[in-house]
């Protein structure tokens, strides 16, 4: 990239989190990067259990040892345990190869603690202002990881068909330590139940569809999670509903829309994170000139993998999948 090249990441949320540290772990010292994010506007507190990706990116980024992440609440990740899935009645861990594990973070601390290693890094620069409109940064490129669109026009947004889930009910477990170091996906009558252990706390979130079961009937569904694996609910509880989609093109011009404000599928598999480092990826062989069909058009392939994916969770989805794209 030329000396003169300025990247400007916006959001501080998980997306820009892990975009700042991959832009200024991969590209030269001397290129500037700039970090905005806006106090006023939160940020997005789930998105807790990654695949093997992050960790990698994590020690090259920040050198943070295993007690580092440990003070931020985080736990290694094994593999994911899967209940209820498929014909065979018996639950299995889908357990990762020896020598590599996922991780489970706090976001809340996991967001703080970069952004304060950020601030003491010489060459990043980090500004707290909203900003307008993406187009008016002074940068030579844009990583705008501002979030969820407000709006999800058909000329700009694919709603995700394959996907049958819009909402979720997560409810906070404390415990004195982490019982299990895997991630949860049990399905249930009304969907599936994920579960990230932290040091401190189990996150158990209800995924479902909003239009076909009332939250009441979830609350009361997810006791048997609880006490299945020895759980004590908290009254710290959240319930949303969301939309599965991703942009038709990602790069406009100088700005390449990444996390939330790019794509979102629900967490099945923990995907999301990982498309984050990968549209990053892309976005840098494509900023360097290096023109693969996947830094040139980085969405399709690795987005319908991704849907594929967790499609094949779901007879119904897995069909729709097949309807959509090849009908
Ligand atoms: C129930 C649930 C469970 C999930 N579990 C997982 C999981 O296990 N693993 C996984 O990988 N993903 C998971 N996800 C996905 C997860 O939500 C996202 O990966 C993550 O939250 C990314 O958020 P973000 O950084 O894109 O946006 P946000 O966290 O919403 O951050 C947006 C940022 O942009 C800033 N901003 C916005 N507008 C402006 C502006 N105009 N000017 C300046 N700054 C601005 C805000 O200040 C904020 O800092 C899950 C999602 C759900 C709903």
């Amino acid at each position: 990239m030329p000396d003169n090249f300025k990247m400007t990441i916006v959001g501080r949320g998980t997306a820009g989190c892990l975009s700042t540290m991959f832009f200024r772990y991969h590209c030269p010292e001397h290129m500037e990067v700039e970090w905005i994010y806006d106090s006023n506007t939160p940020t997005t507190l789930v998105g807790e259990g990654t695949d093997l990706s992050i960790p990698n990116l994590l020690n090259q980024a920040t050198r943070w040892h295993w007690d580092d992440f440990a003070k931020m609440n985080g736990t290694s990740k094994i593999g994911i345990w899967k209940e209820n899935f498929g014909k065979n009645p018996e639950p299995f861990l889908h357990a990762f190869n020896m020598g590599v594990t996922g991780l489970h973070l706090d976001s809340s601390k996991f967001q703080e603690k970069v952004l304060e290693q950020a601030k003491e890094t010489p060459n990043i620069t980090v500004i707290d202002k909203k900003i307008e409109d993406p187009e008016d940064i002074d940068a030579t490129h844009v990583i705008w990881c501002g979030g969820t669109p407000k709006e999800f026009p058909e000329e700009e947004f694919t709603t995700i068909d394959s996907i049958a889930l819009n909402a979720t009910y997560i409810t906070q477990c404390f415990w004195d330590k982490p019982q299990f170091n895997y991630t949860l996906a049990i399905a249930r009558p009304w969907g599936w139940v994920f579960g990230i252990p932290l040091q401190h706390r189990c996150s158990i979130g209800y995924m479902y569809n909003k239009d076909i079961t009332p939250l009441d009937i979830i609350k009361e569904d997810v006791k048997e999670v609880f006490d299945a694996w020895g759980l004590t609910p908290s009254d710290n509880t959240n319930a949303f509903s969301f939309n599965n989609y991703r942009r038709k093109e990602f790069r406009n011009g100088k700005v390449t829309y990444n996390g939330n404000s790019g794509f979102f599928y629900e967490p099945m598999e923990a995907t999301s994170l990982h498309g984050v480092i990968a549209i990053n990826q892309r976005s840098m062989d494509f900023l360097r000139g290096i023109n693969t069909p996947h830094s040139l058009n980085m969405t399709d392939e690795f987005f319908d993998g991704i849907e594929l994916l967790i499609a094949m969770h779901y007879p119904v989805g897995i069909i729709t999948f097949f309807f959509y794209h090849f009908s």
